[in-house]
């Protein structure tokens, strides 16, 4: 970055700073992921100089011309990869790729049945200070207290007797592989719309690995950066009949311009989720969070469900006399990114609650293996046992820093 680094260097500084933390620690953050170059080009070019209010070959400025190029590629690839009938890669994020399909299909104070915050939801499906709590009726079904699974009856139950206009599966913190068939049935019985946000195991579904929610929903909503490898945006799959509302809901109902730089990243991660060598680099998130978890389990730490199907496992750390806000900190000072989370059932709040979410999908994309999963797991299990001693955390964040210089991190060359 030499030109920023002369114009800017308060700012060239942290980036380059970030640059470092990226690379001499150990990412677990199960949302995050470490994009390719070729996405970060597309994500840094020129096309964020560009606007284009409305969709191409229907634009309110002059010069779309490349710009539409672009974010045509982007919808028929997203279409092909998911077998969609029609795309909307507009959405700057997938809270905003949500937030469409609750303003397109349903009225303030309509009733909608999601999976609860504290199961492992998000906020955009129905948290009380979230707009889709603030403006609609929230009702919640969890994973069942024996085994952590997602409750069918509970979700049956709720379905009939508060006949819901959407149905919504999907969540940031479930490690299992979801049934969206069974979701779709229950939708169905009830009449309701019946939305998935795959923002979290996208990548698996593009790889095949995870069971596509296309046939079963209406609409289909996504991050396009956690597993799926791409830029940090959104997009939304649907049937064609919902493709014109949808359009007309994320624009001009909810952005003005969309961000063409980060539509041509998404369209770039998109074909690069296509390869066969993604379907591999999937395969191996998932044997490396069921090494990790295996690794973990065998040292005493308890999981919620006891294990994982997906890329993602959620450590009941009181299982090891911790919080999570106490193991949160003692990973972050030992050189590990992680999340403190609610685990199901949770007695505790949630700025210190029970838990740790971890995730394999960046350690993966520098090229570990279940070997390393398994030393990682190691590190993990000695920082849980000395969660306080400086000592220990600060030799082990010198051993990761060393680790992680066999690893090379797309786009950082330090
Ligand atoms: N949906 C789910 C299931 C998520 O986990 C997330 C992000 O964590 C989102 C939606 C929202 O995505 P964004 O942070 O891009 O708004």
């Amino acid at each position: 970055m030499p030109v920023l680094t002369a114009a800017d260097p308060e700012i060239a500084g942290a980036i380059r700073q970030e640059e470092v933390r990226q690379h001499d620690g150990l990412e677990l953050i199960a949302s995050e992921n470490y994009t390719s170059q070729s996405v970060l080009e597309a994500v840094g070019s020129v096309l964020t100089n560009k606007y284009a209010e409305g969709y191409p070959g229907r634009r309110y400025y002059g010069g779309c011309e490349h710009v539409d190029t672009i974010e045509s590629i982007a919808r028929t690839r997203a279409c092909t990869l998911f077998g969609a009938q029609y795309a909307n890669v507009q959405p700057h994020a997938g809270s905003q790729a949500n937030m469409a399909v609750f303003m397109g299909f349903l009225k303030p104070g309509d009733t909608f049945l999601a999976m609860d915050l504290a199961h492992g939801g998000h906020l955009t499906h129905g948290m009380g200070l979230n707009f889709s709590g603030i403006l609609y009726n929230a009702v919640h079904y969890g994973v069942r207290e024996s085994d952590h699974r997602i409750d069918f009856d509970q979700v049956a139950r709720l379905a009939k007797e508060h006949k819901p206009k959407l149905i919504i599966a999907g969540a940031s913190a479930y490690p299992r592989e979801i049934d969206h068939g069974k979701f779709a049935e229950i939708a169905k019985s009830v009449g309701a719309l019946f939305m998935v946000d795959m923002a979290h195991y996208s990548g698996l579904v593009a790889a095949g690995l995870h069971n596509s929610p296309v046939p079963h929903a209406d609409f289909v909503t996504s991050t396009s950066h956690k597993t799926l490898r791409g830029p940090r945006s959104g997009f939304i799959l649907c049937k064609e009949e919902h493709g014109k509302t949808i359009d007309k809901t994320v624009f001009p109902g909810l952005q003005g311009g969309p961000l063409e730089h980060v539509v041509a990243g998404k369209a770039v991660c998109f074909r690069e989720a296509a390869q066969p060598a993604f379907k591999q680099y999937i395969e191996q998130v998932i044997k490396n969070a069921r090494t990790l978890a295996e690794t973990l389990v065998a040292g005493g730490v308890r999981l919620a469900s006891g294990g994982t199907d997906n890329h993602l496992m959620l450590c009941d750390v009181t299982s090891v006399g911790l919080t999570g806000k106490i193991a949160e900190h003692a990973l972050d000072v030992a050189g590990v990114t992680a999340n403190k989370n609610m685990i199901p059932y949770d007695t505790r709040k949630p700025l210190d609650p029970s838990g740790i979410r971890l995730g394999t999908p960046a350690l993966t994309t520098r090229g570990m293996k279940e070997a390393e999963m398994q030393q990682v797991g190691q590190w993990i299990l000695q920082i849980f046992k000395h969660p306080e001693d400086a000592t220990t955390l600060g030799k082990i964040r010198q051993e990761i820093c060393e680790f992680c210089k066999n690893y090379p991190v797309p786009g950082i060359a330090l």
